[in-house]
């Protein structure tokens, strides 16, 4: 079969498979994201050459939440260099929940990875900017060569999420006062809020990461987002730290980098062949969402998309 081809029977297959699963429920611990459809299912694939397959609501917009942490990443390194990131965020699982104050306690805010919150609201304080606008503009231009189009914050779930941001500031304060966190906690956190409430749709994010795995130029626009030699460093977080406390557990079923969020979205980067995204608002306990986790299993399996089974190659 033609590689189109069997992109595109697979992406079938996985909605086929699971578009009537209803296991998990939506969040609810940001208020706005309870009242999403949790019927809403979407994948899409985009392949370093730039071709597309998409299936399912692949086109609803929903918010980015912590996959906006890959990005804000790719933004600190390009802005202070990997060692930078290295010294003050840190590169290790936390074997705690991705919001947890005791992992703060327990390393005095060191030893974190830019995926888990200590960690991603500190690598948010590291964008350079004199103003929050300034900071903004980058962390949100990032976002936009990623995808390749203009995106724009979801002013409802902003402000949802605003109100009811006490744990996320308290981690920022508390890593401030430990000097892990570099610039002033609330102004930060702020600008954490409106990143992880950034609206994308499943194709979107599908381009995102398949810039990652074309080697951070975006395969649609042509365009250059962030340096090579620091993807590698960006796949190592999201292999490490990508699917919350089942981390371990995705890389052992794919072997592919992620990142997931709470709104329902997951990508995932397949090096050098693809970038795959899929959406579904119910998550389960760990916080990953049921239908898009296990459609890109499926798929990945089905294209023999795991980088360490070098059989396949
Ligand atoms: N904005 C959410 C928070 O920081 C993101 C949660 C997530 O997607 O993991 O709590």
């Amino acid at each position: 079969m033609p590689k189109t081809d069997r992109f595109r029977a697979a992406i079938d297959a996985a909605h086929g498979k699971f578009r009537k699963l209803a296991e998990g429920r939506n969040a609810d611990f940001i208020p706005a994201l309870a009242k999403m459809d949790p019927g809403l299912f979407g994948i899409a694939l985009v392949t370093v050459d730039g071709k597309t397959e998409e299936k399912g609501d692949a086109g609803s917009r929903f918010t980015i939440q912590s996959i906006s942490k890959v990005f804000t990443l790719a933004c600190a390194l390009q802005e202070v260099g990997d060692e930078a990131v290295l010294a003050k965020i840190g590169a290790d699982a936390t074997g705690q929940a991705f919001n947890s104050i005791m992992a703060i306690e327990q390393t005095k805010g060191k030893e974190m990875n830019p995926f888990v919150n200590p960690g991603a609201i500190a690598t948010t304080s590291l964008i350079k900017g004199r103003t929050p606008a300034e900071k903004w503009k980058r962390i949100l231009g990032m976002h936009e060569a990623f995808a390749g189009r203009k995106l724009e914050v979801d002013q409802e779930v902003y402000r949802s999420e605003s109100a009811t941001n006490g744990r996320n500031r308290a981690i920022a304060v508390l890593m401030h006062s430990y000097g892990r966190l570099y610039a002033d906690p609330l102004v930060t956190t702020d600008l954490y809020t409106r990143q992880c409430a950034i609206s994308v749709s499943a194709s979107d994010l599908a381009v995102m990461s398949a810039t990652l795995a074309n080697g951070g130029k975006n395969p649609v626009t042509g365009k250059r987002v962030i340096d090579s030699k620091y993807v590698p460093r960006i796949l190592a977080v999201m292999a490490t730290a990508g699917l919350y406390d089942d981390s371990g557990l995705w890389l052992y079923r794919t072997g592919l980098p992620a990142k997931s969020g709470v709104g329902g979205g997951i990508i995932a980067v397949a090096p050098g062949r693809f970038g795959i995204a899929a959406f579904s608002p119910r998550v389960d306990a760990a916080g990953n969402s049921v239908r898009a986790r296990k459609a890109i299993e499926y798929i990945t399996a089905a294209l023999s998309a795991n980088p360490y089974n070098t059989k396949s190659l």
